[in-house]
């Protein structure tokens, strides 16, 4: 239901008082061309791979998923949500580039909502103009796949379709605007629902004083909530039938316990998000809109994949912390069907218990711990990553190769061969140099600075102290890289990997001895690892040789990423093609080495 209205009242082409969806259309683009599909994600659907002639299908496929013919029975339609953006409260934003189709019944009986990313204005699209560009459809449609083949919960994608039609946009650091191509992905989950769906019923926020679209009406709040429980928690709604205070607790814990353990399956893959906003998270627990995500190469706790995060907020190890926080607002948009004395009590009980117990699983089995739980094992976990943190390591290859380091053989040759390897995935002093060449100019530095003191508050607020400290840590470390050979940096890696190599090994020695069949554990543990350790991950590199190589017309390099990141996973006879694929790249680069230097020049928002 959508009804015209002063559009001051929440900013943007239109606001939309009083409504969850408003019915839209998509705008065509012109010769709308197929860039890729995910064979399994369209499966979802009940769509086969083509048979016979290839190049009318993909027409036919780029003709549907661009938005320019519709589906029969399809009834386009915009959500109306709201969130907390950057930690305040933003009012209206809803679908301002998605399309919502409709729904399909999958083969097995299963729901799933279809959404073109990118078909044209909608009234949520406030200044924007309701499309995305190759490179971003490209990182979406790929990553969505990739999260998806890691075992991640994700929407998902089936399509990419680009096109003749063009926008522009500016290109970070570069300044000059570029007309892009147009270009829709076919988004595909159970529910696009978000926290922030249930945010359009927040009264003008107190702190920032903006205004919801006055969604002020109980009963379309209780609805909604009632949708999500009875369709998406149809466990929950069986066990108490009814739409009790209690029903709606044991969503909520359901709904802290699954954001839990996605963010510690983030955490165990080194995926930084990005932008966690409220609106951002999924009501099922799914990771939802790919932006300037990105998985980490060199582990830095600190990594800030998203160029315009100032402040860091939205850093990798922020990640735990803000999706707690992030439910927290779930929680206030809940009341009163769910009283926030009940909500903050789930929460603090809930979250981090199931977070730690999820994420030292996973960690377990990523080091092939698989005979004993013990309590030293944390200890374990974190100081492996200060390892890493302090030889500069490459976060997905050293857990790769952990599970070659031979447990019994005490050949010192045999472990220096293998310290040769673990430090091979290690920054040299050339990568150090362009992790922390300075970014400021220097007088530009010292006048932050200057203000820094005079003004502490308004700089802590805007960022810029983040940004001073970075700068200065930069400026120490890169200073310290002058004086450090190749030989010198190799040697006290070295150092640092042996001494945690023992403690390892020590650990791997009480596994051992509590198991009668010491080869049948090994064999076990190494498969263990290899299903939990990625060899192959979406790095920002190789995301980028996709979009070169589109850009230009060839999108074969986006169907070989997406067919190499189907079997992320080094295991027995899934290998053939991927390995096929790892050497057919454009970068000539195996796709599991760390990345080569350009790409830390590589900058996303
Ligand atoms: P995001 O940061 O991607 O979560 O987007 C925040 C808000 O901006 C959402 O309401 C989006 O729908 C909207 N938005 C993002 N990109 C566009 C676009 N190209 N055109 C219109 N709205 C957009
Ligand atoms: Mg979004
Ligand atoms: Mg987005």
């Amino acid at each position: 239901r959508s009804l015209p209205v002063d559009a001051s009242e929440a900013g943007g082409p239109r606001a939309v008082p009083g409504a969850c969806f408003s019915r839209v259309r998509p705008t065509p683009v012109q010769n709308p061309r197929l860039v890729a599909m995910s064979l399994p994600a369209l499966a979802l659907l009940g769509l086969e791979e083509p048979a016979g002639d290839r190049e009318a299908a993909e027409a036919e496929a780029a003709l549907y998923f661009s938005g320019n013919r519709l589906l029969a029975g399809s009834e386009p339609a915009a959500h109306c949500y709201c969130g907390h953006q950057f930690g305040s409260f933003a009012g209206q934003l809803g679908d301002g580039a998605a399309m919502y189709l409709g729904e399909v019944l999958g083969p097995r009986g299963e729901r799933w909502e279809i959404q073109l990313k990118g078909a044209g204005l909608t009234p949520f699209s406030r200044q924007a103009d309701g499309r995305k560009v190759l490179r971003s459809s490209i990182r979406e449609f790929l990553c969505s796949e990739a999260m998806f083949h890691l075992g991640i919960p994700t929407t998902r994608a089936g399509t990419c379709v680009t096109s003749d039609s063009k926008v522009v946009r500016d290109i970070f650091y570069d300044g000059n605007p570029k007309n892009e191509r147009c270009t829709v992905v076919l988004r595909i989950a159970s529910t696009f629902i978000r926290f922030g769906s249930f945010e359009i019923f927040k009264p003008t926020d107190e702190y920032t004083g903006r205004k919801g679209p006055s969604v002020n009406r109980n009963d379309i709040r209780i609805q909604m909530l009632d949708y999500v429980i009875s369709t998406f928690y149809p466990e929950i709604q069986e066990a108490y039938s009814d739409n009790s205070i209690q029903r709606n607790a044991a969503f909520f814990k359901e709904i802290t316990k699954r954001t839990a353990r996605l963010v510690a399956e983030w955490q165990c893959v080194g995926f930084c998000h990005g932008v966690l906003n409220t609106d951002n998270m999924s009501i099922v627990g799914l990771t939802i809109d790919y932006g300037p995500f990105g998985f980490m190469d060199r582990y830095d706790p600190e990594h800030i994949c998203n160029g315009s995060d100032n402040t860091g907020r939205y850093a990798y190890n922020k990640q735990p912390e803000i999706c707690k926080w992030n439910l927290g607002k779930l929680a206030e948009a809940l009341v009163p069907e769910l009283p926030l004395e009940i909500s903050e009590l789930i929460l603090e009980e809930e979250y981090d218990a199931e977070f730690e117990k999820h994420y030292l699983q996973k960690m377990r089995k990523k080091l092939g711990l698989i005979q004993l739980e013990l309590e030293e094992d944390s200890k374990l976990v974190s100081e492996l990553l200060e390892t890493m943190h302090l030889t500069g390591g490459d976060f997905t290859n050293i857990f790769y190769l952990l599970s070659s380091f031979l447990v019994v053989d005490s050949d010192p040759s045999k472990l220096e061969d293998f310290l040769k390897e673990l430090t091979s995935q290690c920054a040299s002093v050339d990568e150090l140099k362009v992790a922390f060449r300075p970014q400021m100019d220097p007088r530009q530095l010292s006048m932050m600075l200057m203000l820094a003191q005079s003004n502490p508050q308004l700089f802590a607020l805007i960022g810029t102290k983040a940004n001073i400290n970075k700068e200065l840590e930069r400026i120490e470390q890169f200073s310290k890289l002058q004086q450090l050979t190749e030989d010198d940096l190799l040697s006290r890696n070295k150092r640092h990997w042996k001494e945690w190599l023992e403690k390892y090994r020590d650990r791997l020695q009480k596994e051992i001895e509590s198991v009668s069949d010491a080869d049948a554990w090994n064999a076990h543990r190494v498969k263990v690892m290899n299903s939990n350790n990625p060899k192959y991950i979406l790095r920002n590199y190789i995301a980028q040789n996709a979009i070169e190589a589109a850009e230009n017309g060839d999108f074969s390099e986006v169907r070989n990423v997406l067919k190499l990141l189907e079997n992320p996973f080094q295991e027995e006879g899934a290998t053939a093609a991927a390995a096929a694929c790892a050497q057919e790249t454009r970068s000539r680069l195996p796709y599991s080495s760390k990345p080569p230097l350009w790409a830390s020049e590589l900058c996303v928002t």
